[in-house]
C-alpha cells in the first residue's frame, strides 16, 4: 500500500506517522508513506497556498492552483485508487470503510485547512470525501492520521499476529471482548477463571458471548 499525504503542515506528521506499527509497516517494506508540502507547488513568491475567498467573508480558501499541481504530479508517476478529501461534510469514516479502502492499494489523502479547499478541488480531482466524526478540526492532518494508521494496520503482513485486527471491534459488527493480562488476582480483582482455564474452545465461545453482551450493552444499534 502506498499513501501519499498533501498538507500545508507536514511537520504535524513526524510523530505519529514514525512510531510503532506505522514505522513497522514502512521498514518491512509492506508500505509507502509520502508526505508532501504543498507550499513546495505553490507558484507564488511567499510560498502562499490560500487566498481569500470570493464574496467576502471570514476564513481563507486553500487554492487551487498547487493542490492540482502536486496531484498532477503524482498521478503522472501512478495510478491512485482513490484520492481522499478529508472534510467534516464527507461520508463519516468506519471500519466497514476501512476494510474496503484496505483492499486497494494508492491512495492521496487531501488535508484541508482555514475554510477548506476551494470547491473545484473538490468537483474535479477528489474521488471521495471522508469524515472522521460530526465535529470540526482545524486542519485534515489528523483526520489523515486516522486514516493511514486505521488502513495501514490492516495490510496483511503489518500486525504481528495476522488474526489480531480481525478480533478488533467492528470487524462482524461487534465489539471486542474483555481482555486481561497477569496478575490473574489484584487486590481480590480475579480474571474470569475461564481464560486460565486452557481450554481453548470454553475460551472462544466465552470470548463471542462477552462480544455480543458489549456491543448490546454499548452498540445495539451495530446488531440491527
Ligand atoms: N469550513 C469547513 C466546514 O465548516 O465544513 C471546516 C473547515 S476545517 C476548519 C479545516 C479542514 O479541517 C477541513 O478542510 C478538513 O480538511 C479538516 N477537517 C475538519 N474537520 C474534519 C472532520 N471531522 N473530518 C475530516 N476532516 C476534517
Amino acid at each position: 500500500m502506498r499513501i501519499d499525504i498533501i498538507t500545508c503542515l507536514p511537520d504535524l506528521f513526524e510523530g505519529p506517522l514514525t512510531q510503532s506499527i506505522v514505522k513497522r509497516s514502512i521498514s518491512k517494506g509492506l508500505v509507502e508513506l509520502k508526505i508532501h508540502n504543498l507550499r513546495d507547488y505553490s507558484s507564488n513568491k511567499h510560498l502562499n497556498v490560500d487566498d481569500y475567498a470570493f464574496g467576502g467573508g471570514a476564513g481563507m480558501v486553500l487554492m487551487i492552483e498547487p493542490i492540482d499541481k502536486c496531484i498532477s504530479k503524482l498521478k503522472a508517476e501512478r495510478e491512485y485508487d482513490e484520492i481522499i478529501y478529508l472534510t467534516p461534510d464527507g461520508e463519516t469514516y468506519n471500519q466497514g470503510i476501512a476494510n474496503q479502502l484496505s483492499l486497494k492499494k494508492n491512495f492521496i489523502l487531501l488535508c484541508g485547512h482555514y475554510k477548506g479547499v476551494d470547491q473545484r478541488v473538490r468537483d474535479h480531482l477528489i474521488t471521495k470525501e471522508v469524515s472522521i466524526g460530526d465535529y470540526v478540526l482545524s486542519g485534515g492532518e489528523l483526520a489523515a492520521m486516522v486514516l493511514t494508521d486505521s488502513l495501514i494496520r490492516l495490510v496483511p503482513g503489518v500486525l504481528n499476529d495476522e488474526t489480531s485486527a480481525l478480533s478488533d471491534s467492528f470487524q462482524d459488527n461487534l465489539l471486542a471482548p474483555p481482555v486481561y493480562t497477569r496478575p490473574s488476582d489484584y487486590k481480590g480483582w480475579k480474571v474470569p477463571e475461564v481464560l486460565t482455564s486452557g481450554h481453548e474452545a470454553n475460551i472462544d465461545s466465552w470470548r463471542q458471548e462477552q462480544a455480543l453482551k458489549q456491543t448490546k450493552e454499548r452498540r445495539p444499534d451495530l446488531l440491527q
